[in-house]
């Protein structure tokens, strides 16, 4: 019993910095996509529910950490999955950088295409399309290790599997009607997540 409320208090901890150093990585990508005019956007009614269920999904780990509203499904922690959820939230945030550092004025957090918007293909983007959204897999995978409870944990899986599964085409589209052969030449060459597999 000790040593679960000893464990719960490290995830805590943990949680609540990696959702900390998530906000220093975006903050500024957000300040500076405001100063940039938008040439199309297609943001509809699913890409609405999509980042509605991401948001909540980032919310609920830090409602837990705070209140006792999700503590009927706790269950206890073990040193493992702890260890291994924090390597996976670090290997995350660390490709979540790198990405948003290689994509830089290019970044949306929906999807659209942006005034000069450039194709990018070097850094993280010359071994895979969506390191982005690779990244949020792996913080996910991370969230649902370190976090012991059933729907705060599970909560950012089951958002950026939803978000990934079903914004990969369209955007793929999208790309693809802006730059034409030079998005098929780079999906040829590329896989989607994880280099030499999809
Ligand atoms: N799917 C990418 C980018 C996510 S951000 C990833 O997971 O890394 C979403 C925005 O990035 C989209 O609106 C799209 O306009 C833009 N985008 C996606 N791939 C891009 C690329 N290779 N070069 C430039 N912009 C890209």
């Amino acid at each position: 019993m000790r040593t679960n409320e000893g464990s719960v208090l490290i995830a805590k901890a943990i949680i609540l910095l990696a959702s900390i150093v998530m906000v220093i990585i975006r903050a500024p990508h957000g300040r500076r996509r405001r100063g940039i005019a938008l040439v199309r956007s297609r943001k509809g009614n699913l890409e609405f529910v999509l980042l509605t269920f991401a948001w909540l999904s980032f919310f609920l780990p830090l409602i837990w950490i705070a209140t006792p509203l999700l503590a009927p499904a706790d269950y206890s922690l073990h040193p493992l999955p702890l260890f291994a959820g924090t390597v996976c939230f670090t290997a995350g945030l660390w490709l979540f950088h790198l990405a948003h550092a290689d994509l830089g004025p290019n970044w949306s957090i929906t999807l659209e295409v942006l005034e000069q918007h450039r194709l990018v293909t070097r850094g993280v983007y010359r071994r895979v399309r969506h390191p982005m959204y690779a990244a949020l897999l792996l913080y996910s995978v991370g969230q649902a290790l370190v976090l012991p409870n059933y729907v705060a944990g599970l909560s950012s899986g089951v958002a950026m599997v939803l978000l990934v599964g079903l914004r990969i085409g369209p955007e793929e589209r999208m790309m693809v009607e802006e730059f034409g052969n030079d998005y098929r030449g780079y999906m040829t060459a590329t896989k989607r997540l994880v280099p030499g597999i999809w």
